[in-house]
């Protein structure tokens, strides 16, 4: 978001005029900024043949996945459900991953007839996956590497006492169950959290694939999932992408080279495409002075953007306004009914009433995690291309509350 003579714009755009025009609460994203992203990302693995999958759970909306189809990007899916709406954004079976966790056999098994890329992350579904498929249907692996990285510990998935992947000291089991059943395994997989700033934790994670991968013959990919920390606010230590992209792939390479073949090397960005393109924006309802803090309360709360309340996780927010005022610090918060601040102490222009307030860095696991707490209806989504705001999802309306309720006769 720039400011430009004391209004503030996305890609020239006044965030007021969206206000005003779609209401609020609002989501707003930028495709300029995800486009950049994306650049950034092939720039920075480009000495390697990179494949971006895109992890659709970080803003699901369709338009947003027809985007990075645009911008050559694949995707990456968690369930059926992501699977279903990157269908009908135009994705092809084989341009989705589909990495589960823990789910029912019956998901793979669809996968499969729908000729989805997997990912399998345990042992036992690993025995089904070869009775059931044996070798006609080649898969990845998701890896545990037991290591310790990320951010925050319910963001952290990599550790020996994470649930995710098959922990890589399990190699020779993995291995029995190929060699019984004759599995084909294409790529080995990792995700090892959200949140990882050092470029090293990424480098010694990728030392214990390449380990890994020795024991492998044939593999197409190897895919090193996602964690890219980016800025929420300034001065935010993040990961240096185009620092990372140049030593993963030198390393990369010459493990291709002792391999024997060329890998493609896969990544699963979902925050750092869409994060810093989203905005949340909220009306002030009330300006609260008690005798200690001056709340100011917007007309959104936990439901609309959960991840301060989550994971303490810090969004900058911007009295749009009124720009020119005078600063006052203030906590921000929500209608809620249970504690749910947005920001605390924070030095905002002076916010008055019916003002509108901007939480930056909303576009990941904003509205994709947005629910129906306190039966108010979830915000409308708005997409900015080539300088025209576009209405991508309607904002929800009470009647949708009622949305497969059964009400019964008492
Ligand atoms: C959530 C997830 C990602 C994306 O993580 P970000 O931190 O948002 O980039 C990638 N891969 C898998 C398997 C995931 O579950």
């Amino acid at each position: 978001m720039e400011r430009s003579h004391d209004t503030y714009t996305l890609q020239g755009v006044p965030v007021l005029s969206l206000a005003e025009q779609f209401g609020t609460p609002l989501y707003v994203y930028d495709a300029a900024v995800i486009v950049r992203q994306i650049k950034r990302l092939k720039d920075a693995y480009s000495a390697s043949d990179v494949r971006l999958k895109y992890a659709a759970k970080a803003l699901t909306n369709v338009s947003i996945l027809k985007l990075m189809r645009k911008h050559g990007v694949g995707l990456e899916a968690v369930s059926l459900g992501e699977v279903f709406l990157a269908r009908q954004a135009g994705y092809a079976p084989v341009e989705i991953t589909f990495t589960p966790s823990g789910v029912d056999f019956s998901e793979i098994e669809e996968g499969v007839a729908q000729g989805l890329a997997i990912n399998i992350d345990n042992l036992s579904t690993l025995r089904k996956f070869g009775e059931k498929y044996k070798g006609t249907y080649p898969c990845g692996i998701r890896l545990n590497p037991n290591i310790m990285a990320g951010g925050n510990i319910k963001i952290s998935t990599g550790h020996s006492n994470s649930k995710f992947g098959i922990s890589v000291l399990q190699l020779q089991e993995i291995q029995d169950l190929m060699k019984e059943h004759g599995i084909r395994i294409r790529g080995l997989h990792i995700h090892t959290g959200s949140d990882i700033k050092e470029t090293e934790a990424f480098l010694k994670t990728a030392e214990v694939l390449f380990d890994t991968a020795k024991h492998f013959t044939g593999l197409e990919f190897i895919d090193f999932g996602s964690g890219f920390k980016v800025a929420y606010r300034e001065g935010d230590v993040v990961t240096n992408v185009e620092d990372l992209g140049a030593r993963l792939t030198k390393a990369f390479n010459e493990f291709c080279a002792q391999y024997g073949r060329t890998l493609e090397l896969w990544l699963e960005p979902g925050k750092f495409l869409v994060s810093e393109a989203g905005t949340l924006l909220t009306q002030v309802n009330v300006v609260k002075p008690t005798p200690t803090v001056t709340f100011v309360g917007v007309n959104s709360g936990l439901n609309h953007l959960i991840r301060p309340m989550m994971y303490d996780a810090y969004h900058h927010i911007v009295n749009v306004s009124n720009p020119a005022g005078k600063e006052a610090v203030y906590t921000v918060v929500g209608y809620i009914c249970e504690t749910d601040t947005f920001g605390s102490d924070r030095p905002l222009s002076e916010v008055r009433e019916g003002d509108i307030l901007a939480f930056k860095n909303a576009g990941a696991y904003g509205f994709s995690m947005a629910s129906n707490y306190n039966s108010r209806p979830r915000p409308a989504e708005v997409l900015i291309v080539e300088g025209q705001p576009k209405l991508i999802r309607a904002r929800e309306q009470q009647d949708d509350l009622l949305k497969n309720q059964v009400i019964i006769d008492l």
